[in-house]
């Protein structure tokens, strides 16, 4: 069985659709380079679409009806958006969830020094990345300084075509017998993804110029001393923008596919429904997927059930059982990024159970690793139910596994959603070169991603 290449069944009006949709996708993953970059956007996004902040709607005490429209922002990392429908919140929403952190390398706390002459950043990096492909490229720093009085200080350095960039440095090929027979894990060790700062030493200081002209910088130009970097969080990542890729622009190159393609896929989705829906639509945004969906902005911490059951209150179903219904009564897509084909490295696949870029959007029934373990096993009762919503609709979609059995593996959200009982499935774009810091999608599937989430969040329907 054969899946069909979207791009061959586009008109021309399509395939000028599906390129507007990738520019607005582009311009958004520049925008939005880290979890509160993209948290910030997407509730800006809301609030032209209509959405008000849940925290406003409780203190007014304000009930909440059909067709009313909220977001939460859970600490400015993650981003819950809810669409009321006309069916009482009891009999399940239509949920779509995503993640917007992706792997990078963050400043430790006490991250400055100098060694012969050069100021440096220690770090650590965050997430599953080849450290060997993080050095001898344009980076930048982006992030927040909490300064002791609780102002908030943003940090972008390295976006602007005037800004300067920063880097890890590798050694020459020159002199680099002993570490090309070195095993790839550890070519580049973690403790040496140090970054250059700055290499001029500050005139009449003796002990550590460099250091101290880097810390002379920080402090006229963002008003920090060293001690605030104790409650800062400043993310590395690449410097490049994302940008069309392959000569017939069909793809994209570009940072944090993983997963902000998704997470982009379901704000349109979410944002542009076309009147009020029939079940309550519901997009999360989650952080810290890449390290495990730990913390109080991970999947694993409740602030989805919390703001739901606010809001359920105010909408007149209060009280524990009509939560639980409500929570074990919903359908949920868990959008995250695919492991794409890559011919180059066919042995790590099963060609007929692979991800195939421009063939639409994916479906995985499991994920995983070994004998599937760490998986969510979503019913096959459900995915009898979506096929339908999915060819109603015209969606381009194929099914696939995470690369060949017993090779690794990954997990996503899915599996601590299933936690309520609900009907959850992984869907999401495939990538190539995932967890790079330039990973490539083809635009076919995110444009049809984007149809797929629409006709979810509007059509699926409880189970029997
Ligand atoms: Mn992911
Ligand atoms: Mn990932």
């Amino acid at each position: 069985m054969e899946r069909t290449n979207a791009w061959t069944k586009y008109d021309e009006k399509t395939v000028a659709d599906v390129m507007r949709t990738a520019s607005d996708y582009i311009a958004f993953l520049n925008r939005g380079k880290t979890e509160r970059e993209c948290a910030a956007q997407a509730v800006e996004m809301a609030k032209a679409a209509g959405y008000r902040d849940l925290k406003d709607v409780i203190r007014e005490g304000k009930a909440l009806k059909a067709g009313d429209k909220v977001y939460w922002l859970q600490m400015n990392k993650a981003v819950l958006l809810f669409h009321i429908g006309k069916r009482p919140l009891a009999e399940g929403l239509n949920i779509l969830g995503a993640h917007i952190d992706s792997p990078r390398i963050d400043l430790k706390q006490n991250p400055f020094y100098e060694d012969t002459d050069i100021a440096y950043a220690d770090t650590h990096y965050y997430g599953g990345i080849k450290k060997y492909q993080w050095v001898a490229r344009a980076l930048s720093l982006h992030g927040v300084v909490v300064k002791k009085d609780g102002t908030s200080v943003p940090v972008v350095i390295g976006e602007d075509e005037s800004d300067p960039v920063v880097g890890i440095s590798d050694l020459l090929i020159h002199l680099s017998q002993e570490q090309m027979v070195k095993k790839a894990s550890e070519v580049i060790e973690g403790e040496k993804l140090d970054v250059m700062l700055a290499g001029m030493p500050l005139s009449g200081e003796e002990k550590e110029p460099v250091l101290k002209g880097l810390l002379k910088i920080l402090k006229d130009k963002y008003g920090l001393e060293e001690e605030d970097m104790l409650s800062a969080e400043i993310e590395v990542v690449p410097a490049e923008k994302a940008r069309d890729y392959g000569l017939d622009r069909s793809m994209i190159l570009g940072y944090g596919h993983d997963d902000r393609v998704c997470a982009w896929a379901c704000l349109e989705a979410q944002l542009k429904l076309a009147g009020t829906p029939e079940y309550t639509c519901a997009t999360i945004l989650a952080d810290k997927e890449e390290i495990g969906s730990v913390g109080a902005t991970g999947m694993q911490a409740v602030y989805f059930e919390n703001a739901l059951a606010e809001i359920m209150a105010l909408c007149g179903e209060e009280g524990n059982l009509a939560l639980r219904r409500a929570l074990a009564g919903s359908r949920m897509l868990s959008c995250d990024v695919s492991a794409g084909y890559d011919p180059l490295f066919a042995s790590a696949f099963e060609k007929k159970n692979a991800a195939i870029l421009g063939r639409g959007v994916c479906y995985n029934k499991f994920t995983g690793s070994r004998g599937k373990s760490g998986s969510n096993d979503a019913n096959a009762e459900f995915i009898g139910r979506l096929r339908k919503v999915m060819d109603d609709h015209q969606v381009f979609f194929q099914t696939a596994e995470l690369g060949r059995v017993d090779l690794g593996g990954g997990g996503t959200i899915a599996y601590i959603c299933a936690l309520y009982g609900m009907e959850v499935i992984d869907s999401g774009v495939a990538v190539l070169s995932m967890h790079a810091p330039q990973e490539i999608i083809n635009k076919a599937d995110l444009y049809e991603a984007v149809k797929a989430y629409g006709a979810f969040l509007q059509n699926m329907g409880p189970r029997n």
